[in-house]
């Protein structure tokens, strides 16, 4: 397995107040995947993925990401490995509002290692060729989101972590943004995290998983349709 979640536990709070975030939660996910993590608002869904992305630390148990243990790291050594194998992309695009589409992803490509991809293929392949000098605010919603991605995958990590990606979009939005993450992994070969609670989306991946008071109710594997043939 390329990711391996061993009997986490996150806790927050005290006593009486006690919320478990994650209450020993175990899965695996293989190399290249694109895995779809579903569960209703509060179930622990953020949690797991703050773990994956090396944001936080567990209470117990353990996080493997490929070769890198994250359990027992230190600040140093987590940022290092968010900065080189970690891309994230939120419901909230995160563009830098000065900065136009090439600019945008050209900072991150600038502070990334070696295997950086081409700004200006990516940019082609996320139908942004034409807005390459346009400023978040002249994009539609879609168009930010598929140029946040960009921002994630410039420096070709190892995993790309999505938190609700199409949360704040339109059905056909949203379909153009999935259709980038299936081409994406097609291309790259990226494994890929969803955290959604729109059914819908399950179909497109290889495995789903369900979580619910931070335990893991369900973990199989899927045979994958097209992002054109899904029903969001
Ligand atoms: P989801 O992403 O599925 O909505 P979360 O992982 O955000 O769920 O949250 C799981 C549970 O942990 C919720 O009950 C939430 O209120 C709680 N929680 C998450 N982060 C914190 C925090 N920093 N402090 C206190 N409680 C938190």
């Amino acid at each position: 397995m390329f990711i391996e979640v061993n009997d986490a536990v996150k806790e927050y709070g005290q006593g009486e107040n006690k919320i478990h975030a994650l209450d020993h939660a175990s899965l695996g996910i293989e190399e290249g995947e694109i895995c779809v993590i579903l569960g209703p608002s509060g179930s622990g869904k953020s949690t797991l993925l703050n773990m994956l992305g090396g944001l936080d630390s567990l209470d117990s148990g353990s996080v493997r990401v490929g070769d890198t243990e994250l359990t027992g790291l230190g600040k140093k050594e987590l940022t290092e490995y968010r900065r080189r194998d970690i891309g994230v992309v939120f419901q909230s695009y995160n563009l830098i509002a000065e900065l136009n589409v090439k600019e945008n992803i050209r900072v991150v490509k600038d502070i990334s290692g070696d295997g950086a991809l081409d700004i200006d293929e990516l940019i082609e392949e996320l139908g942004l060729k034409k807005h390459a000098a346009a400023f978040p605010a002249e994009l539609s919603g879609g168009q930010q989101q598929r140029c946040a991605i960009g921002r994630a995958l410039v420096k070709n990590p190892k995993l790309l972590l999505c938190d609700e990606l199409t949360g704040a979009l339109d059905s056909s939005s949203s379909r153009d943004v999935l259709k980038m993450l299936e081409k994406m992994n097609e291309k790259y070969h990226t494994t890929i995290v969803i955290i959604t609670h729109n059914e819908g989306i399950a179909a497109m991946s290889d495995r789903i998983i369900r979580i619910h008071d931070g335990k893991v109710r369900q973990n199989i594997t899927n045979k994958r349709i097209k992002v054109e043939e899904l029903d969001i």
